[in-house]
């Protein structure tokens, strides 16, 4: 392969607010890149945070963003510096834009994040505000924040802006891609077609 063909290294980040369905999203363009012959390293920003904030006796990731601001904060910046530290043809980190914390919407890539986190695509996962609440409804498994479609739709308003933020810093592409109900495979599709379709 030429160098002109090689493909170069992504850093691709991508975000949604909780319930999006942005895990499963990220599993699937996973399983696609591995059938197109490619190794993804993924890293999920919380699973990271988690493995330090149990020394706060954290034990869940849904206690994460009760702990104070400053343990957050502290646990974000060491995180970034573990993730910038990644190599690979793929790195794709699952994080968020930002966290609903006791003090209010907090951001989860400000600005030296962002450096150490040196995206070349940033990703936000959406959809619509009645399907984000039933996911939230839905999942068992987690502690979700309790929500309304109204509030549901401020967080998606934020996100949006933030990304756009975000991108305008970076200097990197944003896209937004709508995860419709039963169309996890079409929102995969639409990643992979943005980060390593040539
Ligand atoms: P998740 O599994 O993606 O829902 O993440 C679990 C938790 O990790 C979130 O609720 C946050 O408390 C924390 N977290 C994830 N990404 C970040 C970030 N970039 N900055 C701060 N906290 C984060
Ligand atoms: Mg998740």
């Amino acid at each position: 392969m030429s160098n002109s063909n090689r493909q170069r290294a992504r850093r691709v980040v991508i975000v949604g607010i909780p319930g999006v369905g942005k895990s499963t999203v990220v599993s699937k363009v996973v399983d696609m890149l591995n059938a197109m012959g490619k190794d993804p390293r993924v890293v999920n920003y919380g699973t990271v945070m988690l493995e330090e904030a149990q020394s706060y006796g954290v034990k869940s990731r849904d206690e994460i963003r009760r702990l104070s601001v400053e343990k957050q904060r502290s646990l974000q910046v060491h995180a970034a510096s573990r993730i910038s530290e990644i190599e690979g043809e793929f790195v794709i980190v699952d994080t968020h834009l930002f966290i609903s914390t006791a003090e209010g919407f907090w951001p989860g890539i400000p600005l030296d994040v962002l450096q150490a986190l040196k995206p070349t695509n940033l990703i936000l996962v959406s959809a619509a505000s009645y399907e984000v609440l039933e996911r939230r409804q839905k999942d068992q498994t987690r502690f979700r924040d309790s929500a309304t479609k109204e509030s549901l739709e401020k967080e998606l308003f934020a996100a949006s802006a933030l990304l756009y933020a975000s991108s305008a810093i970076a200097g990197c592409p944003a896209l937004i891609i709508d995860n419709a109900e039963g169309d996890i495979e079409g929102a995969a599709m639409r990643i992979i077609g943005a980060i390593a379709s040539s």
